[in-house]
């Protein structure tokens, strides 16, 4: 029997996931179902079963058996792999770039860009960078005491790397963080969003041709549960990347067993336009950083202060610009603005817009669903005289909606764009960069961008990740690198055969010794370094040398 919860067929529905119950004999086991939508249709692109607790503690115990070949492989070998990988996303660009505009939505160009680029870019730095980053590096140290010692930083792969990922970016997300995962040594297991499996499904196709190992790279299918299953299983380390709720039961439920996570969580990122801005490009900035996904971007602008001196002709040049927008299905290469993922993420938005509406917002543009486009789609919108109590301005919207509010000081201004749970990225537009630059080390984010928004996440060099709620850890880069190995310390003794000055022989003479010690490295006049210096040599004595 299947009991379909919303409508009575998934190809007229527009929300996704699907409950079926299946009756087995006199057993009633729970198969949760659920299936990729193209969100500007509504059509079932093809539906999956979840993978079940069982399947999933399995994968991850076949991804455990594989990691050591894998690591021991070594980076050099690895790295050819990946750049095996981007040869082949290169060569399949369009193909991919339409398979992701299907299942999300978003039109090609930005699947270019936002998503295959990004892919492409995030191989080129492991090729070129991870080999030097990964490699062991010795550490020199200052303390004279332990002057017989010579450390390294050595970098292992944790073993088992899981990776959770939202539908907003489903290649460029999930993809970014496996090549780092992977090219450290690590075997990853991808579950990923249940709203766009089939993204992760080609970038396993894709990692599997190239010759990673079909157990060292595996994606399970499933919704929210499948995402706990995989949580609790023997994994060495999680990376998530998702809504903020989800972010904090997945690190509660990581604590208790000590877990290691990266979280890359959800943003209410501010756009701070100063007096000295060109308004043309400041409110084109504002629109695309606002417009772009559908407003679905992690990065996108979620609230702009504007100062008040610009505030009436940046809102109408943002106004004039959203209104033309030309808004439908992402496979249409003519269309800017492509539907959003669901309805439930549309009723959020429109719940936003209408009580923002209600509270005296102005509404400039938009404010309505175009359900004469597709079953997903909410026009481009400014709002005016917002106030910062409002829900628009406070909670993520995570919609194609700009709100824009007036300041007056620059002080202000980054009051505002700091009163906020959220630090995840900002940006300041000004003509004088370094008033731009000074201004950036003022707000709370782990980005702030000067003159443009959103686009740091397409440099592989930069961190990326937030401050407050809005995250721990970082993904790409260096740093989202250092996420995928465990730092050993190895310290080794130049002098095997000789007892340390510290081992036991305590007593009245040994203490004064090692005041000496203390003197001979920190007293402030050379006078008593020496003296110190003549003390503690006596603690040498009767140590024996190899
Ligand atoms: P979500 O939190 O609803 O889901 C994210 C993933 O977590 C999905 O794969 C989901 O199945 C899984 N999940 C849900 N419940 C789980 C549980 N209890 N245990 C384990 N896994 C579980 O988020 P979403 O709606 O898919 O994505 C949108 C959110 O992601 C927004 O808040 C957005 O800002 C954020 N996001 C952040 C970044 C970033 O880099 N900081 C990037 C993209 C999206």
């Amino acid at each position: 029997m299947a009991v379909w919860p919303r409508a009575t067929h998934p190809r007229i529905r527009s929300d996704v996931q699907v409950m079926v119950l299946f009756m087995v004999t006199d057993l009633q086991i729970a198969v949760r179902k659920i299936a990729s939508i193209n969100p500007a249709t509504g059509e079932v692109l093809r539906e999956f079963e979840c993978a079940s607790e069982a399947e999933v503690h399995a994968a991850v115990a076949r991804a455990h058996a594989a990691q050591a070949t894998w690591a021991e492989l070594g980076v050099r070998k690895r790295i050819a792999v990946l750049r095996e990988f981007q040869d082949l996303v290169h060569q399949r660009k369009s193909e991919i770039a339409k398979l992701v505009c299907r299942e999300a939505g978003k039109p090609y160009v930005e699947a270019l860009l936002t998503e295959v680029l990004v892919v492409l870019d995030a191989a080129r730095f492991l090729i070129d960078n991870a080999y030097r980053l990964l490699r062991d590096e010795p550490v020199p140290h200052g303390n004279l005491t332990m002057k017989t010692k010579s450390g390294r930083l050595v970098r292992e792969p944790y073993g088992v790397i899981g990776i959770i990922s939202p539908w907003n970016y489903p290649l460029s997300i999930p993809a970014t963080e496996s090549l780092a995962g992977l090219v450290a040594g690590n075997a990853v297991v991808v579950k990923p969003s249940e709203f766009t499996s089939l993204a992760a499904i080609e970038l396993a196709s894709l990692l599997h041709q190239v010759g990673v190992p079909r157990d060292v790279f595996q994606v399970i299918v499933g919704d929210g549960a499948t995402g706990a299953a995989l949580l609790n299983s023997a994994l060495d380390k999680l990376v998530f990347t998702g809504s903020v709720p989800t972010g904090r039961r997945i690190a509660q439920s990581a604590a208790d067993r000590l877990l290691p996570v990266a979280l890359e969580l959800g943003g209410k990122d501010p756009m701070l336009v100063l007096d000295d801005a060109d308004v043309e490009i400041a409110s084109r900035g504002a629109v695309w950083g606002a417009f772009v996904n559908a407003g679905q971007a992690c990065l996108s602008v979620e609230r702009c202060y504007v100062h008040r001196s610009l505030y009436e002709p940046f809102l109408e040049a943002c106004t004039r610009q959203a209104q033309q927008l030309r808004v439908g299905n992402g496979m249409d290469p003519e269309i800017d603005v492509g539907p959003m993922i669901h309805q439930r993420q549309l009723l959020n938005v429109e719940s936003q817009v209408e009580e923002s509406r209600a509270q005296g917002a102005r509404v400039m543009a938009g404010g309505t669903r175009l359900p004469e486009i597709g079953p997903n789609h909410y026009a481009p919108t400014v709002l005016a005289d917002v106030t910062h109590e409002m829900r628009i301005m406070r909670e993520e919207t995570f919609g194609p909606v700009l709100p824009v509010m007036p300041f007056d000081r620059d002080d202000e201004a980054v009051r505002l764009a700091n009163d906020s749970e959220y630090g995840l990225a900002a940006s300041v537009w000004t003509r004088d960069r370094a008033r731009g630059e000074a201004l950036a080390r003022r707000i709370h984010a782990g980005t702030v961008m000067v003159n443009d928004v959103v686009s740091c996440f397409g440099i592989s060099e930069a961190p990326h990740g937030g401050v407050k709620a809005s995250g721990i850890g970082r993904s790409h880069g260096r740093f989202g690198l250092e996420e995928m190995v465990r730092i050993k310390y190895v310290a080794s003794d130049r002098l095997p055969g000789m007892e340390k000055i510290w081992w036991y022989r305590y007593g009245s003479a040994f203490a004064r010794q090692m005041e000496g010690l203390l003197d001979a490295q920190f007293a402030r006049r050379l006078g008593h370094r020496v003296r110190g210096a003549a003390r503690a040599a006596g603690a040498l004595k009767g140590k024996k040398r190899g």
